[in-house]
């Protein structure tokens, strides 16, 4: 089987998963709502059957194992299937990979919230290790300006039940997402949302416009601005001067940001402020847009 014919549409994981088998659980995104969001476009979504699942996870066994021991579960939100089907999926996987160790999937707040701690808890045991979770703005406003399914505080609330369970979550932001006009708000609303989570890790990536998607619609109307890369920084410095995370991973170096940071949180605060300070003084180079990507 040739690696196009193993997946339906493209699939996407996040960067931290690249040494992963990639098994596509569920195809497409069940929100398909985000503004911003060029991803599964026109893919309806739907679970894979477990004896269609089995034959893709044995197809990836063979030609795409990645390291062996790790497994992601693509596409969109795997934590809306019921725990039973989750478990179900994680041991056909080690049929067909026994070598399989730790399960990670993109994961949302409803799915989470529908778990009991005595189900989440059940999921660690049985091998699942990291949630991706894309909070994007702790702002109510922005979130439902952009088409976000939920609030920022479901999500809040699911990252804290989720890590109270034993499960690592991965917070994903998205810098400029309040465009111009709401800059200040964005970083610090984020901030606010991020302390109550306190996030194992946290990504920052930054809005890039893509063709197609309705918030690039508004750009091209004026409807939108998106920050340019000055002001993308002094965000990101609002961001990292208002967060109090007690044991965070921070990383804001996606192949989409302008300044490739990272460090750990609070221990690296300062230098973090001081690196993007020396950027906005032209001190540091910023990555060449033609380099950046999604
Ligand atoms: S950002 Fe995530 S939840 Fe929103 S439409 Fe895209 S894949 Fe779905």
């Amino acid at each position: 089987m040739s690696w196009g014919r193993l997946y339906e549409g493209e699939p996407i994981r996040p960067p931290a998963e690249a040494g992963s088998a990639i098994l596509q659980l569920t195809v497409g995104c069940p929100y398909a709502s985000c503004t911003f969001c060029g991803a599964y476009q026109g893919v309806a979504f739907r679970v894979r059957g477990p004896a269609e699942f089995r034959e893709h996870a044995a197809a990836v066994a063979r030609v795409g194992p990645g390291d062996g021991r790790r497994v992601f579960f693509a596409d969109g939100d795997s934590l809306v299937l019921p725990t039973a089907r989750l478990l179900e999926a994680i041991a056909l996987t080690r049929e067909v990979l026994p070598t399989a160790r730790r399960f990670s999937a993109y994961a949302g707040a409803a799915g989470l919230l529908a778990k009991s701690e005595a189900e989440l808890r059940a999921l660690k045991e049985a091998g699942l290790n990291t949630l991706y979770l894309g909070l994007e703005s702790g702002s109510e406003e922005i979130l439902r300006q952009c088409g976000k399914y939920c609030t920022a505080a479901a999500m809040v609330e699911a990252v804290r039940r989720a890590q109270a369970a034993g499960l690592r979550v991965s917070v994903m932001v998205l810098l400029g997402l309040g465009g111009v006009d709401d800059s200040r708000e964005h970083a610090w609303a984020t901030a606010a949302a991020l302390n109550a989570m306190q996030p194992r890790l946290l990504s920052v990536l930054t809005l890039m416009l893509v063709p197609g998607t309705p918030l690039a619609e508004d750009a091209r109307a004026g409807r939108f601005r998106l920050p340019g890369p000055a002001g993308m920084l002094v965000e990101l410095r609002d961001l990292v001067a208002a967060l109090a995370l007690e044991r965070t991973v921070f990383t804001a170096n996606h192949a989409s940001s302008w300044l490739p940071l990272e460090g750990a949180l609070p221990r690296d605060r300062d230098r973090l402020l001081a690196t993007i300070d020396a950027a906005l003084a032209g001190a540091l180079p910023l990555m060449p847009d033609v380099l950046r990507g999604l």
